[in-house]
């Protein structure tokens, strides 16, 4: 029997979003039905409504979630109704040339659900990066369900299907932020403050916060940052080399994703040190780099998808580490809100007056 619950879609390039009706089928081989208890509001959900990402409306928004699954299809073996999980995107499939490679967190083919949740007419939804989570119940790739522990908070929990983990991974994973490294991040909102926390708990120990608005300086000194700089009245590139001893930080993390800013992340790293690309470029973007340099200062020029995260692995460790006091995910809920106003949380957003808004369910 197929369930119709609440869901926010975005119907048309631009339109508000609205509540519709959606139809859940229960789940077949490989599937499970997750009750969502929060998800949080990431520009991505944005970029979908604006029709940025592809084509495919109607889109069922939503993907940074936690909740409680419901019912699993047929074969599925790594969750079981009751289970408490944090859904995320990468759903390995442990075939592809990656996988076999030994190299999981880079999945070329990972997997969602087959079947598709529709509108009541019929008319096949499109769930925000295959998950679809501003909804009561969705349906999903049970590798899309990673367990943690139950007592975590929804809330905070959530955040770790998305852009927190995205910044997390791109100092820790994709940077490798060791004791005692510089490091400087480029665009302090949820995902740049997500890379200070992370550079933080790796134990660097000078993390340079560099931004265009005062408030999210004031927010990234909160999850770790040492020295903050506001690119619109001093030079970020002779700051980071001010305060790193004339030389540049060792990890230079770009999560703005402009070309100004990344040569700006090029020209602050110390000789071989390491540039992180984790903002998401727009497709038309270029950039020119003086190619002596890209040899002469060495290291490395890398892009950070998804942090670079393997949830089985991820997900369970970040949470025991919050719940030991040591990564504070409840400071990057800025206001929780009800499923009806996720409309008014993408204005939050566009002013620039959230890190993060939560749907709660
Ligand atoms: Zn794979
Ligand atoms: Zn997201």
């Amino acid at each position: 029997m197929s369930q119709v619950v609440r869901g926010v879609v975005a119907r048309a390039k631009g339109a508000p979003v609205t509540i519709e009706n959606v139809v859940v089928p229960d789940p077949g081989p490989g599937e499970a039905i997750v009750k969502i208890q929060a998800c949080g509001v990431c520009h991505t959900d944005l970029h979908y409504r604006e029709g940025g990402i592809n084509d495919e409306f109607p889109f069922l928004l939503g993907h940074e979630a936690a909740g409680t699954v419901e019912a699993v299809g047929e074969g599925v073996t790594n969750v079981a109704p009751g289970d408490y999980v944090v859904l995320n995107w990468r759903a390995v499939c442990g075939q592809c040339r990656s996988c076999l490679k030994g190299k999981p967190w880079y999945c070329f083919s990972t997997f969602n659900a087959t079947q598709k949740m529709t509108l009541e007419d019929g008319t096949v939804l499109s769930p925000a990066l295959g998950i679809g989570a501003f909804i009561e119940k969705t349906l999903v790739h049970s590798g899309q369900c990673t367990k943690v522990d139950p007592t975590a908070p929804a809330t905070a929990a959530g955040l770790l299907g998305c852009g927190v983990m995205a910044g997390l991974g791109a100092a820790m994973n994709t940077g490798g932020v060791g004791r005692g490294d510089s490091v400087a991040v480029f665009g302090c909102g949820g995902v740049g403050d997500a890379a200070i926390a992370g550079a933080h708990l790796a134990g660097a120990t000078t993390i340079v916060a560099i931004d265009l608005d005062d408030r999210k300086l004031e927010w990234a000194k909160q999850f770790g940052a040492t020295h903050s700089c506001n690119a619109g009245t001093t030079d970020p590139v002779e700051y980071v080399k001010s305060v790193t001893g004339g030389n540049g930080a060792d990890v230079c993390i770009d999560a703005v994703g402009h070309p100004a800013v990344y040569r700006q992340a090029f020209d602050a790293r110390d000789l071989a040190g390491t540039v992180v690309l984790v903002g998401v470029p727009n497709p038309t973007a270029t950039i020119e780099l003086p190619f002596i340099e890209v040899f002469g200062r060495g290291g490395a020029l890398k892009s950070s998808w998804y942090g670079d995260c393997l949830p089985s692995r991820d997900f369970p460790m970040l949470i025991d580490l919050y719940q030991q006091g040591r990564l504070d995910l409840d400071r990057f809920v800025s206001e929780t809100i009800s499923i009806d106003d996720v409309e008014e949380a993408f204005h939050k957003m566009e002013r620039g007056e959230v890190l993060r808004s939560v749907v709660v369910m």
